[in-house]
């Protein structure tokens, strides 16, 4: 049940067809995982937070360095050096203190993973390697938990939805992990990103819409354009077939 607050502060998102107060209901009854605290967590964390997702589980390790700050907006010039999920919550609870914030500060690893997950509706990718994603795509397969994917790179990016069992998996996707490299990124693309992704998470815990499945949509932002590639799953996945 939604109090009169919450009545009142969703009310703009309540009105849409298709979404409407058991919309609400259905994001206050889910639980997010959101794997990193970084560019794309930032933008994510904002508006999951924003528009009422029950609870937030915030996974990050790292601390706030100062060559963060041109897009992990959650962080900010006085959090240099702090935790970086202690400072996520500091201003996610001011923006919505209806919400449960949960942060953890663990490596994502095969040992952390099955605690991290448990009783999370989707997982939502704010990580920076593959190898974390391979584990994160073998958990959610084991689990049946969807997961948002997301990447990016200067002024590009690209997301899609994987719905284990239903769509390709990140392996289908992408069999090898680029070499990890400290790469460039100006802040609006995780931003961007990142905000579609929260966009498909909304959609997928309210259930209306259609979601990004099976589609690896990728951003341009030096030409602004949009485009999409067709996902076929990999008949020889080691992961998913
Ligand atoms: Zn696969």
């Amino acid at each position: 049940m939604l109090n009169e607050k919450e009545i009142l502060r969703y009310d703009r998102q309540m009105m849409m067809n298709h979404f409407g107060r058991e919309g609400q209901e259905k994001l206050k009854k889910s639980r997010v995982m959101i794997a990193g605290a970084g560019g794309l967590g930032s933008a994510a964390a904002y508006y999951l937070t924003a528009a009422g997702v029950g609870a937030l589980r915030i996974v990050d390790k790292d601390q706030v360095d100062l060559s963060n700050l041109n897009r992990q907006i959650l962080h900010w010039s006085p959090d240099i050096d702090r935790l970086k999920v202690e400072s996520a919550k500091e201003k996610l609870v001011k923006l919505n203190p209806e919400i449960d914030l949960e942060i953890r500060k663990d490596e994502i690893n095969e040992g952390t993973l099955p605690e991290l997950t448990a009783g999370c509706n989707l997982i939502l990718d704010g990580l920076d390697n593959f190898p974390t994603r391979y584990l994160i795509n073998q958990q959610i397969l084991r689990q049946g938990i969807p997961f948002i994917y997301g990447g990016i790179l200067g002024m590009m990016g690209m997301t899609t939805v994987i719905l284990p069992g239903q769509t390709p998996c990140l392996k289908c996707l992408f069999p090898q992990a680029p070499p990890p490299q400290k790469f460039p990124v100006l802040g609006t693309t995780p931003g961007i990103i990142g905000l579609i992704e929260a966009n498909e998470a909304i959609k997928y815990l309210v259930g209306f819409g259609s979601l990004l499945t099976g589609r690896l949509l990728i951003y341009n932002g030096l030409e602004m354009r949009f485009s999409e590639i067709r996902i076929e799953p990999n008949p020889q996945c080691p992961v998913c077939a």
